[in-house]
């Protein structure tokens, strides 16, 4: 599967290597015969944020677990591995001679958040408190209200949601007194409020003269939290290779083009194309669907929805906080839940995609699919969804044994492939890493176009969110009390009422016309909260 320009197999999905770099002679590590093999390190440095990006399996944690002392390199000598002589003395010249002398002497101290949250419960028992004031850090205080866990704390850790996982697992990071701070993945789970919380925290730490490290799928967190970044590129599974270390506008730009022009190679054929598009003029169009306003109660919860329209071909975004009711609100269009009062006019064929995912199935991906993905096998299958979601690679696999990315990717791809009026999508870009995300957000475009029909998407990346808008609905509440549900609205008038909520402001990109988020107080931020133009100017 290449482009024709070279015969290697493609790292992403219709992506070639045009050339391979020198530096796939000297391995940094390999982890056995005709196993994965990782070339080059990113650099770290004192008082800054250095970010990875890239897709899955291609070594962002290795690197990692290698730099923070948990993984000896073995220069892909598995069989053998060197001592730390010879270590030492490969990475003679470069800033990592000295940090990998003091690493293995013991003189550096290490922090590392590790990218399975979940798994923290097994190992870390007790009440929130236990954990993070028996580190007795000075900025305790600080950290929890930056984090906003203050209400947790008397919690017990193993009844966290994911995302109360991920910021107590970030607060116990940054707490604990340490040279090097290793962040691997730290927004999973987390809605855009926390995403900027935990951008803040992480960044205090660079600010204070730290060294930092983050992996990272969501372009405007890594854009926000970053000074520099390096991508990786390669095969994901086979090899990965570290690029030199770019500014963090230009290196995400970079990862946009998908050309990295020092080193010479394309990883994707096309670049990303962000469009401000036009805002949409709500009463032309045909309608596809309408609901009233609408009530639904739970014993503790209850949600309140503004009156909508659905036209037809859009896509419409739904954000908001953790635990306002936007999967309540889905499964009330998708007809899995019944509201209380109000009701879905509709007489259209919907095909809902859940939040949480089940894996319960006897089989293999390739017979999930000729079960239940109508089309499979056909040309039209092939470019529109087996490309995108990169399935080709998964087939053989059985379900019970998919990856997180690897069960989303089938879920919206089985989802996408029904011939349907109405695709409800419930966090689509969860688990997926930055190239999936991009694809994801093609494939849904497409889709939606291509059959006339219409999309709900409800997600907390904003460059994702960006991308595949017509219009949008902002949630607003209590998380976990009360929550209301605002009509869909012009994409740029829900996200100023949301971000206004959030307290920051949005800029695009000169080059790319891709989000960023503007430094707090910074003249552009004071400058559009003034007018209120929260997400951009015009
Ligand atoms: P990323 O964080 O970029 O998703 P990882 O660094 O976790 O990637 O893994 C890179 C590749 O190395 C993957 O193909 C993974 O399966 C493989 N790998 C990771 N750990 C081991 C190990 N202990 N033994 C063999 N292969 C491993
Ligand atoms: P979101 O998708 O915005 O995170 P949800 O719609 O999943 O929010 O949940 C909103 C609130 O409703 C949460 O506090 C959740 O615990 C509660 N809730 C959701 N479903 C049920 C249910 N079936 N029974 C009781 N409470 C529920
Ligand atoms: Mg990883
Ligand atoms: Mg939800």
């Amino acid at each position: 599967s290449g482009c024709g320009i070279c015969t290697k197999r493609c790292p992403f999905n219709a992506v070639s290597v045009i050339n391979l770099p020198e530096a796939l002679e000297n391995p940094v590590h390999r982890y056995g015969q005709n196993l994965f093999e990782l070339f080059g390190l990113p650099s770290v440095s004192e008082g800054d944020v250095v970010g990875l990006m890239g897709p899955n399996g291609i070594g962002k944690s290795t690197i990692i677990r290698i730099l923070s002392g948990e993984l000896k390199p073995n220069l892909g000598n598995f069989q053998d591995p060197p001592e730390w002589d010879e270590i030492i003395s490969y990475f003679r010249g470069s800033e990592l001679q000295n940090y990998f002398r003091n690493l293995s002497e013991g003189n550096v101290k290490v922090v590392h958040k590790p990218q399975m949250v979940d798994r923290i419960p097994r190992y870390v028992k007790g009440r929130v408190e236990d954990l993070l004031l028996s580190i007795g850090s000075e900025r305790t205080d600080e950290v929890i209200e930056a984090l906003e866990i203050g209400g947790i704390m008397k919690r017990d850790i193993s009844n966290l949601s994911g995302g109360e996982l991920q910021s107590v697992a970030i607060a116990a990071a940054a707490l604990r007194e340490a040279d090097f701070y290793y962040f691997d993945e730290p927004t999973s789970w987390l809605d855009v409020r926390q995403r900027l919380n935990a951008v803040r925290v992480i960044r205090s730490l660079a600010d204070a003269g730290k060294a930092v490290m983050v992996i990272e799928h969501d372009m405007a967190a890594l854009d926000a939290m970053s000074d520099y970044v390096h991508i990786l590129y390669g095969k994901p599974g086979g090899y990965g290779v570290v690029s030199n270390r770019r500014g963090v506008r230009v290196g995400i730009n970079t990862y946009i083009k998908g050309f990295l022009r020092e080193e010479n190679v394309r990883f994707r054929r096309e670049a990303i194309e962000f469009k401000v598009k036009p805002p949409r003029v709500s009463d032309e169009g045909d309608v596809l669907a309408e609901y009233s306003s609408m009530k639904k109660s739970y014993p503790e919860f209850s949600l309140e929805v503004d009156e909508g329209t659905i036209y037809f071909n859009e896509i419409i975004t739904a954000f908001g906080p953790n635990g306002i009711g936007k999967t309540t609100f889905a499964k009330i269009l998708a007809g899995v839940e019944k509201p209380d009062t109000g009701k879905v006019k509709k007489n259209i064929k919907i095909s809902y995609k859940p939040q949480y995912l089940s894996s319960d199935y006897p089989g293999t991906v390739d017979e999930l699919l000729y079960e239940k993905a109508p089309g499979y096998g056909s040309n039209i299958f092939k470019s529109e969804i087996m490309k995108p979601f990169n399935l080709e690679e998964i087939l053989d696999k059985k379900v019970e044994e998919l990856s997180g990315g690897e069960l989303q990717r089938l879920a919206v791809a089985v989802t996408l492939s029904q011939e349907a009026d109405l695709y409800v999508l419930d966090e689509p870009t969860a688990f997926l890493d930055v190239e999936q995300r991009l694809m994801a957000a093609k494939a849904i475009r497409r889709i939606v176009e291509g059959r006339n029909s219409s999309a709900m998407v409800i997600d907390h990346d904003i460059i994702f969110i960006d991308y595949v808008s017509d219009r949008a609905m902002v949630f607003s509440g209590k998380p976990g009390f009360n929550g209301h549900a605002g009509s869909p609205t012009e994409l740029r008038e829900a996200m100023n009422r949301f971000l206004m909520e959030v307290g920051i402001t949005f800029r695009r990109d000169k080059e790319t016309r891709r989000p960023r988020v503007n430094k707090i107080n910074s003249f552009l931020d004071r400058k559009q909260k003034e007018l209120g133009e929260y997400y951009y100017l015009k």
